[in-house]
């Protein structure tokens, strides 16, 4: 039941008295209200089952004196001399109704180092037990969703797109409750930051405008340092935050991505896609798709997206209206002004990612109703999203056919009278077909965390074997090469292995 790697890797956390990771808490030195102190709960028998050596050094940590103690400093049991654990306050619209208390009731903000890059990056433990946010939760993780938040970040990441990240995981040797005993786990995540929507609309449900002013103030130095110097600094954070959030989902769509669960909660500031509870990639693609167990009404389905990110946004200028204008009237108009600009950034991202995936190199007026036409053929087939758009980078290339493409279809027509207005395109697209297809082939991954895929590493995982884990996060590590060893990766799943459903297993 508890998988792990053999114990002599484990130290004693004597041995770990004097470590320090370099940490700098800033926002530890924020007023007591914006979080609470709090160690991490001590666990049974800490296992390392995964640690990101890249990861760790693009962070300045020394993976050599990391390492050997990972177990105890990445499950809680260890603390560095210079971590300063807190759970961080916020709020958020669940599934559209506004709950004004969440908070980390399982996780804890261990500290923030400055990385390579002068970049500052939050380490966090997820999982490390009940902190005075964990209302009726127990604060503990599961051990598949931990890996699955594992892998599928570390994936995204590969593909391009922002995300927080994966540092380690840790087995903890305990039991956790949900519909059936699991193993429990930890995991740390890395982000540019945890402030969400959510962290505005904590302040701002409160009436506390001096914490929403001190926590833009944050917000701005961290993310948006250029924009404090402007006329209207709420404002024009929410412009550059709506921006990110356009772009984020237009690259979501791009990959087949259905996060699952869009809560403001659930929406960070940076940008970086955040919380990987039921997410999930398509298959075959239709856009009203949904797979998390807990949205009935498929509020969050593959389509509904950027709509929704733009709802968010809403509610983060709803919070931060007190501090666009002191006349409501003013600051809505302003607000609404900005968000406005949202349509116009997504369509652009959105269109500019399409255009690259079926191959152009610049956009032609009736380039969108041409991209429409391929999903809506690919629709009526409920074809594969992702092998669709890299079977058309072999159809673009040089003696390349359409044999396999066509294949994909149930109903091949359609298809057919789209690649013949797509040729004709092609046709004014000054590029070599080589050219061409080895750029749609940077553009278009052929591997992608397939859910069938995830759910036999994670199934694995569970019964003590981590190789097909393992070799799944090797294989996602570089999703855009041919590797004719993993050609099974790449492959839809056979209709008995479709993952119709996905759990957030909290
Ligand atoms: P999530 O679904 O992970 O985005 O979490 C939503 C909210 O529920 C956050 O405030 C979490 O801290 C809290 N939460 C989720 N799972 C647990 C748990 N097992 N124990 C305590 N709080 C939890
Ligand atoms: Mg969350």
């Amino acid at each position: 039941m508890f998988p792990g790697k053999p114990s002599g890797r484990d130290r004693p956390s004597s041995l770990l008295a004097m470590i320090r990771l370099g940490f700098d808490n800033s926002y530890r030195r924020l007023p007591e209200r914006f979080h609470a102190v709090q160690r991490p709960a001590r666990v049974v028998a800490p296992r390392l089952l995964a640690f990101n050596r890249p990861l760790a050094e693009e962070l300045g940590l020394d993976p050599l004196a990391v390492e050997p103690v990972a177990a105890e400093l990445f499950s809680g049991n260890a603390l560095a001399t210079d971590a300063d654990p807190i759970a961080l306050a916020y709020a958020g619209h669940q599934f559209g109704h506004f709950v004004p208390s969440l908070g980390d009731g399982r996780a804890l903000l261990l500290g923030e180092v400055v990385d390579r890059e002068g970049r500052r990056r939050d380490v966090q433990l997820k999982g490390s037990g009940p902190t005075p946010f964990s209302r009726r939760g127990d604060g503990r993780a599961a051990l598949g969703p931990v890996l699955r938040e594992y892998v599928v970040s570390e994936a995204m990441h590969a593909l391009g797109i922002p995300t927080t990240r994966s540092l380690a995981a840790v087995s903890t040797g305990e039991v956790v409750h949900r519909e059936t005993p699991q193993p429990g786990a930890v995991l740390t995540r890395i982000a540019s930051s945890h402030l969400r929507v959510g962290t505005f609309q904590y302040f701002a449900a409160r009436g506390d405008v001096e914490g929403l002013s001190l926590l833009l103030e944050y917000a701005l130095r961290r993310h948006d340092p250029g924009l404090a110097s402007a006329e209207r600094p709420a404002l024009a954070f929410l412009g550059a935050v709506s921006a990110r959030q356009a772009a984020l989902v237009a690259r979501w769509l791009c990959v087949g991505f259905v996060h699952g669960v869009m809560n403001t909660d659930n929406t960070a500031i940076s940008g970086e896609t955040l919380d990987y509870g039921p997410c999930a990639f398509l298959d075959g693609y239709h856009p009203g798709r949904k797979f998390s167990s807990i949205d009935h009404g498929g509020r969050y389905a593959f389509a509904n997206q950027p709509s929704i990110a733009r709802w968010n946004l809403a509610r983060l200028a709803e919070a931060l209206l007190p501090l666009i204008d002191s006349d409501d009237d003013r600051a809505i108009a302003a607000a609404v002004e900005v968000l406005e600009g949202f349509p116009a950034v997504f369509e652009r991202e959105w269109q500019g990612g399409l255009r690259a995936k079926i191959g152009l190199s610049s956009g032609e007026e009736g380039d969108p109703a041409l991209v429409a036409g391929l999903l809506a053929a690919m629709q009526a087939s409920e074809a594969d999203w992702t092998l669709v758009f890299r079977r058309l980078a072999d159809a673009a290339d040089e003696g390349g056919d359409e044999v396999a493409l066509r294949s994909l279809f149930a109903r091949p027509d359609g298809i057919d009278a789209w690649l013949r207005g797509w040729r004709a395109r092609l046709a004014r697209d000054a590029r070599s077909p080589r050219e061409r297809a080895n750029a749609m082939r940077r553009a278009n991954p052929l591997f992608v965390p397939r859910n069938h895929r995830v759910e036999q590493a994670l199934r694995a995982a569970a019964s003590g074997d981590l190789r097909p884990f393992e070799t799944l996060c090797e294989v996602l590590g570089r999703p855009f090469d041919e590797q004719p060893a993993h050609a099974e990766f790449a492959e839809p799943p056979r209709p008995e292995e479709v993952v119709r459903e996905t759990f957030c297993g909290t």
